[in-house]
């Protein structure tokens, strides 16, 4: 089978080496120009959303991602309000991306390529990109992202609903910050929670991808409450003025929100917190949507990721759905030999995992952001892909055990 990949970041990236290695011809259209690199910041890391690396490319765990054996709650005070032990790993997205690329052929990835339309037949589909060329194939997956045009085309329904909250994002080398803060804060992820809203600081690996305590990031993600309309047009008009949508690039944040989170973190937060957040050079945010899709399989198309659901980020998950869709499609093409079929079949678990994620991390926002009924320690706010813990490993498509 010819298939085509729409998006090349973790989700379409991950689902085209899976697809490579099943033997079949897979190319990956993605509409950044130039090679992606330092998107967002640091990342939960579960197990899914490293599988690729550490079972099929050899990678060592410990090579890209950074342990923490507590999770602690903090006081204003910056005493400790309840710490228990609880291993959690910590990645980027360069660091899983620059080590998956390497396992992907260089001549399939193809920059600068932004898909515009898709159509299909009972024999094949076709996409168009606005450089002009075009893609025909057996398959298109589309992992575009929360912003997915073909989501958009195939399920104009599903529009994206505002959370309420934005994340304020940022990270600091650890050697920039005294050693006061990086002994308080390098071996756990830490939470402040205050009233309709929380903050959370974990390390992660350096830009060059170094896991070496000293070498690390310390990288905080705070959700804080905007109101729709004026509020967060406002927070969401650019340097350059212009009103954004999904998030704000560092960099791009308006002088004065900078300023307001500086001081907002310096009067309320603890000492230690409010250093990462005040050390950060370019605080830059994202804004917080529901996607719900009612179907992931259109025939010879489907959606994954972020195209398909996009949840809120409490479960730190988003990267492992895409992972998981991408394992169970590479699956299901390989022993389905229609192309329809194996979508139609490779569908409903799909859908009732992008369900339950969104619905849980729902109520971890509504719980945090709203309710104020969070109990430092509650399990419902720990991460993991699966509501009632993460699953082992399946056997791995189109290859014998
Ligand atoms: C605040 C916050 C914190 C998060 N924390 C975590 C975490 O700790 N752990 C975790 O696992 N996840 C986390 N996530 C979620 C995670 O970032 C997403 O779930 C993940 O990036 C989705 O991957 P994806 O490949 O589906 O989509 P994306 O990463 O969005 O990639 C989509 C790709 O498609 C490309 N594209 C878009 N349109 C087109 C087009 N028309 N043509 C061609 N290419 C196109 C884009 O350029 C991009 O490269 C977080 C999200 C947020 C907002």
């Amino acid at each position: 089978m010819r298939i085509g990949v729409v998006g090349g970041s973790l989700g379409g990236l991950t689902t085209a080496c899976l697809l490579q290695d099943a033997g079949f011809d897979v190319s990956v259209f993605e509409r950044s120009t130039t090679a992606l690199t330092e998107r967002g910041a640091g990342l939960g890391f579960l197990e899914a959303t490293g599988r690729y690396l550490t079972h099929r490319a050899g990678v060592d765990l410990e090579d890209i991602s950074v342990a923490t054996d507590h999770i602690r709650y903090l006081y204003r005070d910056g005493s400790v309000a309840h710490d228990q032990l609880h291993r959690y790993l910590f990645s980027s997205w360069n660091t899983v991306f620059g080590h998956l690329i390497r396992c992907f052929d260089q001549d399939r990835y193809h920059l600068g390529h932004e898909l515009i339309d898709v159509e299909q037949s009972d024999d094949d589909v076709t996409a168009r990109f606005s450089n002009g060329a075009t893609f025909t194939g057996d398959v298109l997956v589309a992992a575009d992202g929360i912003g997915s045009i073909v989501r958009q085309t195939l399920q104009p329904a599903a529009a994206a609903q505002y959370a309420g909250y934005v994340a304020w994002r940022g990270t600091v080398q650890e050697q920039l910050l005294p050693a006061s803060v990086t002994d308080q804060l390098g071996d756990a992820i830490t939470y402040f929670v205050h009233a309709n809203g929380h903050i959370l600081v974990y390390p992660v690996p350096s830009i060059d991808g170094s896991v070496a305590p000293g070498a690390r990031l310390l990288n905080f993600v705070w959700y804080r409450n905007y109101l729709a309309g004026g509020e967060l047009d406002d927070l969401l008009t650019d340097r350059a003025g212009s009103v954004r949508h999904l998030s704000v690039p560092p960099g791009q944040v308006a002088a004065h929100h900078v300023a307001e989170i500086r001081a907002v973190a310096e009067a309320r937060l603890p000492e230690v917190v409010a250093a990462v957040v005040t050390a950060t050079e370019h605080p830059f945010l994202q804004t917080i949507y529901d996607i719900e899709v009612d179907r992931m399989a259109f025939g010879r198309i489907c959606l994954l990721g972020d195209a398909a659901f996009a949840v809120r980020p409490h479960a730190a998950a988003g990267t492992a759905k895409a992972a998981e869709d991408g394992w169970r499609l590479a699956a299901e093409l390989s022993t389905v030999g229609d192309a329809a079929q194996a979508l139609e079949r490779w569908e409903r678990p799909q859908l009732e995992l992008g369900r339950e994620l969104l619905e849980r991390t729902r109520r971890v926002g509504r719980r945090s952001q709203v309710d104020n009924d969070w109990v430092p320690g509650d399990p419902d706010f720990l991460f993991r892909l699966h509501e009632h813990g993460d699953q082992a490993l399946e056997p791995e498509p189109g290859r014998s055990s």
